[in-house]
């Protein structure tokens, strides 16, 4: 059982505890970091626990590579979709005309199918909530219209990746590890627990689901296959 801190030696955070309570720099510098963990603070600890995922849906560096918005026809190539996980859960954005996608609540279908482990099965997930949530009605022609079921959404011979991608920078590096490592931060200049506490409940979920993880064989680069790697 660890009892102390690995990272960060304790004399070390006593001084940056120190030179905040003395120097402006230092307080500017602890004022950031602590701004970045308090998002991490409205969540609840199941709340927490949850946002890591399981390794059932493909995960995708790009929507497509060399792809446009369905909405607006812009380009949108490699990493220019907008993620903002925190603001906007499960969803990327044009960065041209600013739509969503996808269309579909796919938090609420992602949660249809999760099992006892908390891991999500798509043979479980309720199919019924794929449709476009600005066109409810299914004789509208746009009901099923950006909709992704997590392995992207298909018209014809195209394919956009938006939640395989958003796994990626959204939920994985942003709320995940961003919320590890804001946390474990915080924890360093303030030496509140709470702040330790959430990181261990997120790095334990973590630790629960890693060694499922194997984007050689799940992940997509490019449209192809990646190579190696783990969530990412
Ligand atoms: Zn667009």
């Amino acid at each position: 059982m660890k009892n102390a801190s690995v990272f960060t030696p304790v004399n070390l955070a006593m001084r940056a505890r120190a030179n905040a309570a003395r120097y402006p720099w230092a307080d500017e510098i602890r004022q950031t970091i602590l701004q970045q963990a308090e998002p991490f603070l409205r969540f609840s600890e199941d709340e927490l626990w949850e946002l890591m995922f399981g390794c059932t849906i493909s995960r995708s560096w790009m929507v497509w590579s060399n792809g446009y918005c369905p909405a607006c026809k812009g380009d949108v190539p490699m990493y220019n979709w907008q993620i903002n996980a925190l603001e906007h859960p499960w969803k990327v954005r044009c960065p041209h005309c600013q739509a969503f996608f996808p269309k579909n609540d796919f938090y609420a279908f992602y949660r249809s199918g999760l099992d006892e482990h908390g891991v999500f099965d798509p043979a479980r997930a309720d199919r019924a909530l794929l449709y476009n949530l600005e066109h409810p009605s299914p004789e509208d022609p746009l009901h099923r219209f950006g909709v992704d079921d997590g392995e992207g959404y298909v018209e014809g011979d195209k394919r956009w990746r938006f939640i395989g991608a958003y796994l990626i920078y959204g939920q994985w590096k942003q709320l995940v590890l961003g919320g590890i490592k804001s946390l474990a931060a915080a924890y360093v200049v303030t030496g509140e627990r709470d702040y330790a506490h959430r990181a261990g409940v997120l790095l334990d979920r973590v630790a629960d689901l890693y060694p499922t993880f194997d984007f050689g064989t799940q992940g997509l680069v490019y449209e192809g296959r990646g190579r190696s790697g783990y969530v990412s």
